[in-house]
This record gives C-alpha cells, structure tokens and sequence, in this order.
C-alpha cells in the first residue's frame, strides 16, 4: 500500500436521512473508514507536503503534537508510505509508558524527541537546534496551503456536486480552506470550531484562500467547543454513545461528535432552509478515543 493508494479509496456515504429535521437531508462523508488509526483528514493535508519534502530531495520530515495528536500519527504512517525518515516532537515530559498513539507513530519508523512545555511554546528555537535544520518542516497540526491543498481532494473522492451546505471540525482550519477551495458556488461551508475562543480561525482560513471570491462561502460557528480542545463532558459522552446506538455511527471526542452535535442542533433550530442537504465531513481521529478509560465508548 502506498500513500497515493490510501487517498483514492471509495469512502461510504452513510445516510442520517432527516433524522434531526423533517424538511432537511443530512449524510456523512466518512473518510474515517480509509484506515482504522491514520484515518481522516490527515492523511488528505500531509499528502502533498510528503511529496514536496521528496521532490526538494529532503530524507526526513519533522512536526510537532501532543501524546494523543492524529497528526503525529498520520505523520508518522505517510512518511512510512512514501519512504521518508520521520521525527515527532513531543510536547512534555517522556512518559514510563508510551500512549498507544505514540507506540503506534514508532511502529511506522518514527523517531521521538520529548519537549518540556515551556521549550514547546518556542518552536522557532526547537527547529533551529544543529540537528534538526535540515529537516523538512510541516507545522503543527498540518497548517499550510499545501496542507489545505491536499484537503481540497477530500470532496472528490464521492459524489459531493448535489449539497447545499458543507459541515467539517476545525482546529487550524486547514482542512475547511481546502474544502472552500473546492467547494461550488451553490455550497455553503460551515466549520465548526473544537478549541474555545479561537477568534484568529477566520483570518487563518482567509489567508490559505487563493480567491477572495471564496471568502464568502464559509462561516464558523463558536459554540460547540464543550468546554475547549479535547474537553469531552459526559453530554458530549451520552451523544456519542446515541450515535452509535441509533446510527452505528463511531465519533471521536476531539472533532467529530461536536460536529456531530453541532448539525443536530442547527437543523433542530431550523437553521437551514427547508430542502437543504447537509454533507458532514467525518474526518478520522477515533483513534484519539484511546486516550479514554476502556469501556466507556461501545467502540474504540
Ligand atoms: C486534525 C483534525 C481536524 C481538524 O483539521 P484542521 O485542518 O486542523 O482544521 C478535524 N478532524 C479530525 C479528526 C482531525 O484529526
């Protein structure tokens, strides 16, 4: 299997029909089938910075994450894929046992470096270190218009054309600009920020648009952070365990349940016109879930 393999994959349409609102269509896009732990939307972002990295004849890519990060992971296994050396920089102390995410980023080759909290805040300084300056660099989290490049394939992958509004998760917003990018000018696209107060998200996302024009076809929505990145209340629990009782739908507690919570409440608002169709994007991370006691999801 090779990176470019992973990302032409058909990926599922799983109808939610109107389930939330009569008078509006509801289906998710679930890239998160393309492999059970690099899921998602991370794969589509760092594709075209592993072939950058390749065709400016680097050997080794290097970013940064936290202990649980999907992106570490997704580093790690598409640099695996292309045959690039890997390094991950930590944030915090090195930990007796590594978190499964962490032990699976070293079964795809990567290499660890443990960064305390207060060096982690001063990225230039780490990517000057002697022995890291020639590595190739992607940002934390993928941020880049390569990344939001990548993610523009995310809606060619299914029939996408027949939708009238676009949802995704954001943390950067790199993934919401690539979806801008390629979305008509029919389709509204909606993100739905996970970190509390993230008001410089808009400016991030304006600035990976090549096109002004595009800048009116997206809006972000606050509200649905439950507290901020990773916090997962026990509302948020009890959605995630209905979601799949009623739908077999898995989420994660970062992204996508608050996604997911988020389009209940606004088609229950009425929201959207009536005869709107609503495509969610279920962008991967359920492996984020294992940083749960076991037992408390029904699914990983
Ligand atoms: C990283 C991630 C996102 C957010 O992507 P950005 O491009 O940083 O906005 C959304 N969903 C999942 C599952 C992710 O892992």
């Amino acid at each position: 299997m090779v990176l470019h393999d992973l990302l032409t994959q058909s990926v599922p349409i799983h109808a939610l029909n109107n389930v939330w609102n009569k008078s509006i269509w509801v289906d998710v896009l679930r890239i998160d089938t393309i492999h059970p732990i690099i899921s998602g939307n991370k794969l589509f972002k760092l594709s075209h910075y592993v072939s950058d990295a390749i065709a400016k004849g680097f050997d080794t890519i290097t970013t940064f994450g936290g202990a649980y990060s999907n992106h570490i992971v997704a580093t790690a296994c598409a640099c695996h894929l292309a045959g690039i050396k890997s390094v991950g920089l930590i944030r915090g102390e090195q930990p007796d046992t590594l978190s499964p995410t962490l032990q699976e980023a070293v079964s795809f080759g990567m290499q660890l470096q443990f960064v305390s909290r207060d060096m982690y805040r001063n990225k230039a300084a780490i990517m000057q270190q002697t022995e890291l300056a020639d590595c190739y660099w992607i940002a934390e989290g993928g941020y880049g218009h390569l990344g939001s490049l990548g993610a523009a394939s995310i809606l060619t992958i299914a029939d996408t054309l027949n939708y009238t509004h676009i949802m995704a998760a954001c943390g950067t917003g790199t993934m919401l600009a690539g979806i801008i990018q390629a979305a008509l000018p029919h389709q509204q696209v909606i993100g739905i920020s996970v970190l509390k107060g993230h008001t410089g998200l808009e400016t991030d996302i304006r600035y990976l648009l090549p096109d002004a024009s595009q800048e009116k076809r997206f809006s972000i929505l606050q509200d649905f952070h439950f507290g901020g990145y990773a916090k997962h209340p026990q509302q948020l629990i009890s959605f995630m365990q209905e979601l799949w009782q009623q739908h077999q739908l898995p989420t994660d507690i970062v992204y996508t349940s608050k996604l997911l919570f988020a389009a209940k409440t606004l088609c229950e608002q009425d929201f959207f016109e009536p005869s709107s169709k609503i495509l969610l994007i279920h962008s991967g991370g359920l492996q984020g879930n294992r940083s749960l006691p076991q037992g408390v999801l029904p699914f990983l």
